[in-house]
């Protein structure tokens, strides 16, 4: 076996995409139906917005996204504020069908995938429920929660919890993205209501318990039926599903290659950690591993991954960082930040959410340099 690909969800989907036909490579994944249960808001913003928010990317063709991976595509989004003063910003996604886009990706790789868990990683061999694995190179792509990165003393990262209900009947503009903020409907973190059309929208809520002496699902319930600013949107709103989750809010690995293991996506908590933005990320990084393991065996170096991703995504994923350090300054202080935020005009906000400093927040830099 020349590589294996643990984990097949946005990364590993990527990863096998961009591997060459000419290897032997063998895509794993405990899941029955790939990218099923769909965990996630499934927006990704659209080229012109990847081209601001990653400048330093040389090739955009990935968010060349086909149409028929889009559920819909949004052209604003409402940011709302804990005392419901609102911010329309122009910012264009495609809301996918994530669980689609991933099995399309990874069949058409044409290369062979198995269900199988993945159980350790022990001195240089895979352990996974039908068996022992040595391949030459592993591309760990197993996510948020990576067995992989356990075993190699790499697993330190932030996370933070979410939960997320598909509901339909859902009443709110399907031309925008609704974000929310507010220690009552989502402590630490924000929450969502992301149209995909017909009606039916991702409505969820991040959520870190060490803000809140309350269970996730109360602060979810709550966020869908009592918040005035979003539950005007939700009155006639029935559960379709619901599904819980984790997502890193951290700053990446300073290295993504250990030995012959290369992470990709979550697994080395690649994510815009302010927006928990993580699968353009990680369709990148995945891309980017597949191509650099190619190279490899064409006599180069594994190590060639970290100067790239680091080039394309580091300064970037820094900035992001540091918002969500300062954000955590007021995430119990709803007050605080309400009085802070009359200071943020909409093209602020837009820049942050590019993952761009206004120079507002330049002027605090070596203050904010102390918390983070
Ligand atoms: C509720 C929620 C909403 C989100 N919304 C958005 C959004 O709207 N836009 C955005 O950009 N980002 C969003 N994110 C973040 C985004 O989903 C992730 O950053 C991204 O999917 C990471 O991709 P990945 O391939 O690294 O990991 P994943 O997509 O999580 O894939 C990991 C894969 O590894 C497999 N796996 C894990 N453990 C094992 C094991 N032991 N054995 C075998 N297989 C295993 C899993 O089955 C899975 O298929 C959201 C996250 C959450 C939790």
């Amino acid at each position: 076996m020349d590589v294996i690909v643990a984990g097949i969800g946005i990364a590993g989907a990527f990863a096998l995409r961009s591997l060459s036909r000419s290897l032997e490579v063998l895509g794993i994944d405990k899941r029955e139906k790939l990218g099923y249960p769909v965990k996630c808001g499934e927006i990704i913003p659209t080229k012109r917005e990847m081209k601001r928010l990653l400048p330093n990317l040389e090739d955009y063709s990935l968010f060349d996204l086909p149409k028929r991976f889009e559920s819909n595509r949004t052209d604003t989004i409402s940011f709302f504020l804990p005392n419901g003063k609102s911010y329309e910003i122009d910012f264009e996604f495609h809301v996918v069908r994530r669980d689609e886009m991933i099995q399309t990706i990874a069949a058409e790789s044409g290369h062979r995938i198995e269900r199988e868990v993945i159980l350790g990683y022990k001195n240089g061999t895979l352990i996974t429920n039908r068996g022992m694995k040595n391949p030459k190179v592993l591309i760990a792509c197993d996510g948020a929660n990576s067995r992989i990165a356990k075993d190699l003393n790499l697993w330190s990262y932030e996370i933070s919890s979410a939960k997320q209900y598909v509901m339909r009947n859902v009443e709110c503009d399907e031309k925008t993205v609704y974000m929310f903020l507010g220690k009552a409907i989502s402590p630490g973190a924000y929450a969502w209501i992301i149209p995909k059309g017909n009606g039916v929208a991702n409505v969820g809520i991040g959520f870190r318990q060490k803000y809140s002496n309350e269970s996730i699902h109360k602060v979810l319930d709550r966020f869908v039926k009592d918040f005035p600013y979003s539950s005007q949107f939700l009155k006639k709103a029935e559960i379709i599903s619901k599904v819980g989750a984790i997502v890193p809010i951290d700053r990446p690995f300073e290295r993504a290659v250990h030995g012959k293991v290369i992470f990709a996506g979550d697994s080395a908590s690649m994510i815009i950690s302010h927006t928990g933005g993580g699968i353009p990320i990680s369709m990148i990084a995945g891309d980017l591993a597949g191509k650099v393991v190619n190279n490899f065996f064409d006599g180069g170096k594994l190590e060639e991954y970290d100067f790239l991703w680091k080039k394309y995504l580091g300064k970037r994923l820094s900035t992001a960082y540091l918002f969500r350090k300062l954000w955590d300054l007021f995430a119990e202080r709803d007050e605080l930040f309400i009085k802070a935020a009359k200071f943020l005009s909409n093209k602020d906000l837009e820049k942050i959410l590019h993952c761009e400093v206004p120079w507002k927040i330049k002027l605090f830099y070596p203050f904010l340099r102390l918390f983070t």
